[in-house]
């Protein structure tokens, strides 16, 4: 079946005649026709955009021009603007908003002629970690309906995870990338921040935000992450060297390779379950020669503590945009004040209107240095930490989620528990280093991921070591049946 190969299967059919960007493409429609009234991963998916896309995508290939991926479909968050279709971030404050330009990203996706699928749902403005806080409808994982896919870049993770789009795009400001990959078993990528222009995502926590890919390999991961890199200079935090060659993926060895377990990451707030595929997954690697070392990072403590600081101040300054004027529909109220006021209030949600409270708080006068300075010092402290480490070890290695997947609803009354979720996945937004997430098996018939980090500007060798990982561990490749 043509939804079943991997993307870089696709790219080398289509580059030799043997099927058309048009088949790809249907098959792809067909499977969302298909599944997704069940899986909730899309917002918006137009079938005749899709198709025209397609039929660019075949000239592209039938006059030699196209580039690695031509032809192959992606799905992208609803976060991300895309000229001419709706960009909503999950929020009835940007419904039917449709963006004037295309984020740098988008615009690479387009130029090397993939075929973008459609919007994926998420947590509203990415705040969250079940995509349970989506404004228009309910994400399902594909491993079990009635579980949650992780989050906020969960309709992204479905999409992939279940075959209706062999690539997506999220984004990682605490693990948006990572968890839901996790939690739905396949391959997420946070690239080293400035790696991946931001411009036309919408901000977050624009420190800490970071565009990156799902797939269902680590190849495939590797191959979009050299589309998508790349030095832009309408981001102002874009790195010079940005752009990524992952020509040597599969050059990598893991004899001899040493890799760093803080036990911070292993502690009582682990699973049980996880913790055993983990320790099972160590066991096998240390017989394809990695060496495996228990280290300390004191800071780790710290990070769900400093990150639910940092991004929510950060987010209640880029939030303010949203006033009913410039984007989105408007709520009038008595003058300016009073309509920003009500459109806000009735269209935010819950979490989003929480955040922005808490983020106000932390930056106001007299609280500024007890909280946000203090939290941006730990951060300072926890980056240095893991560059310590780096110097020492190829990389570091640890759960990804703390859980598996949890049933719908399930913490609702719990939101601690749910930002508990993240302990793993902070620290590399914290430094800006690159971390991946595959698949290492399942604990109760529910995916277990593992997480590697790399130094800063170490995305290349990062991938390098996780596509050995992930020929070493036959559950790499396991998927759900729907
Ligand atoms: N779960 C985290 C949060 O709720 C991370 C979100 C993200 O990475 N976008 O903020």
């Amino acid at each position: 079946m043509l939804t079943e190969l991997s993307a870089v299967e696709l790219a080398a059919k289509l580059r030799s005649r043997e099927v058309s960007a048009t088949e790809v493409a249907q098959a792809q429609l067909n499977r969302i026709a298909e599944l997704d009234a069940n899986l909730g991963a899309f917002l918006h998916v137009s079938p005749e955009n899709v198709l025209e896309e397609a039929a660019n995508a075949q000239k592209l290939l039938d006059s030699g021009e196209g580039g690695a991926l031509t032809g192959v479909p992606i799905a992208l968050k609803d976060n991300m603007c895309t000229l001419g279709l709706p960009t909503t971030c999950a929020s009835k404050i940007l419904e039917n908003y449709i963006p004037p330009y295309d984020a740098t990203v988008v615009g690479r996706l387009r130029e090397q002629g993939l075929v973008l699928l459609g919007k994926t749902n998420m947590d509203e403005f990415a705040m969250g970690g079940s995509t349970e806080k989506s404004a228009y409808r309910s994400c399902h994982n594909p491993w079990d309906l009635t579980c949650a896919p992780g989050g906020s870049s969960g309709g992204s993770a479905v999409a992939v995870a279940g075959s209706l789009a062999p690539l997506s795009l999220g984004s990682d400001t605490g693990g948006s990338i990572r968890q839901p990959a996790s939690l739905c078993g396949i391959v997420g990528f946070k690239p080293t921040y400035g790696r991946v222009s931001r411009y036309g995502l919408v901000a977050f926590s624009s420190s800490l935000d970071q565009i990156g890919p799902f797939g269902r390999s680590v190849e495939d991961v590797a191959a979009i992450s050299d589309v998508i890199s790349g030095y832009d200079h309408h981001d102002s935090t874009s790195l010079p060297n940005a752009g990524m060659d992952n020509s040597g993926l599969k050059d990598g060895t893991l004899k001899g390779k040493r890799f760093a377990l803080p036990k911070e990451l292993f502690g009582s707030g682990i699973e049980p379950g996880v913790l055993s595929v983990i320790h099972e997954t160590i066991d096998l690697l240390k017989k394809e020669g990695v060496e495996f070392t228990e280290v300390s990072v004191p800071s780790i403590a710290q990070a769900v503590t400093i990150y639910y600081i940092i991004a929510p101040a950060e987010a209640s300054s880029n939030l303010a945009r949203f006033d009913g004027v410039r984007y989105g529909p408007r709520i009038e109220g008595d003058g300016h004040i009073g309509s920003a006021a009500k459109t806000r209030g009735e269209l935010f949600g819950h979490e989003v209107k929480a955040r922005i409270m808490i983020g106000t708080y932390a930056l106001s006068a007299g609280y500024f240095d007890a909280y946000y300075l203090r939290a941006q010092q730990v951060r300072a402290v926890m980056a240095q930490d893991f560059e310590k480490i780096f110097a020492e070890f190829d990389a570091v290695f640890s759960p990804t989620s703390p859980a598996v997947a949890f049933k719908l609803g399930a913490l609702d009354s719990d939101p601690m528990a749910l930002k508990m979720l993240d302990l793993c996945t902070i620290p590399a937004n914290m430094g800006g280093f690159p971390a991946i997430s595959l698949n290492a098996g399942l604990s109760g018939g529910l995916p277990v991921g593992l997480q590697l980090m790399g130094p800063v500007m170490g995305d290349e060798n990062l991938l390098q070591l996780a596509y050995s990982v992930e020929r070493a561990m036959p559950a790499a490749t396991v998927r759900p049946r729907l």
